[in-house]
């Protein structure tokens, strides 16, 4: 299995797992709130337009996200696979993978899902805004892009499950326990 989707709440540790096991399965991680912190950074148009959703804890609209993420998986280093990390996050996204994948004559082989309790949740993310300091990282934003992932990103798992493709995995636990979850998942 090497297209793989990682969907969870924020704070629930994908990042990070994402890293991992796209190292360990020698695959791209791909993740769009990195591509679109780079922009920011980077203070490309791409990153203006993005700026004020992501500092409100917004999604940014599925028609700066899509192409972004149309034009990233047809690079030559996606070719053999990939791990998507935070694409797609809601219904509209979901349809819009499945065309760019029918363009590129493939599909996601598993949807890895990490789970976590919600007060785990803001607690680690106000952890990480104390030592990362992210401009999305205020505890006002992080219930709120919260709220916006149990509204828009949580319905999607449905779709995937009408698939069978849904591995759910306890995200609670070291960062390592939870790498060795994932990777029994998908190996
Ligand atoms: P993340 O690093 O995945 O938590 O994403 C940070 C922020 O980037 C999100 O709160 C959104 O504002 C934006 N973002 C990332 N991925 C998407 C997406 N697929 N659709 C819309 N907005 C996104």
């Amino acid at each position: 299995m090497n297209r793989l989707l990682i969907i969870g709440p924020p704070g629930a540790g994908k990042g990070t797992q994402a890293t991992k096991i796209s190292e360990e399965l020698s695959i791209p991680a791909i993740s769009t709130g990195d591509i679109f912190r780079a922009n920011i950074k980077n203070q490309t148009e791409l990153g203006r337009e993005a700026k004020e959703y992501i500092d409100a804890g917004n999604l940014v609209p599925d028609s700066v996200t899509n192409r972004m993420v149309r034009d990233r998986l047809a690079q030559d280093d996606a070719a053999r696979g990939f791990l998507l990390d935070g694409y797609p996050r809601n219904t509209a996204q979901v349809e819009e993978l499945d065309s760019i994948l029918t363009d590129l004559d493939q599909k996601i082989d598993a949807v890895l899902l990490l789970t976590a309790d919600n007060e785990e949740l803001v607690q680690r993310l106000l952890g990480r805004a104390a030592d990362q300091g992210r401009s999305d990282d205020t505890e006002e934003v992080i219930r709120h892009r919260l709220d916006v992932y149990a509204e828009e990103t949580e319905p999607i798992v449905d779709l995937y499950e009408a698939r069978g493709i849904v591995t759910r995995v306890d995200g609670l636990g070291t960062i390592d326990e939870v790498t060795e979850r994932l990777l029994s998942a998908v190996r």
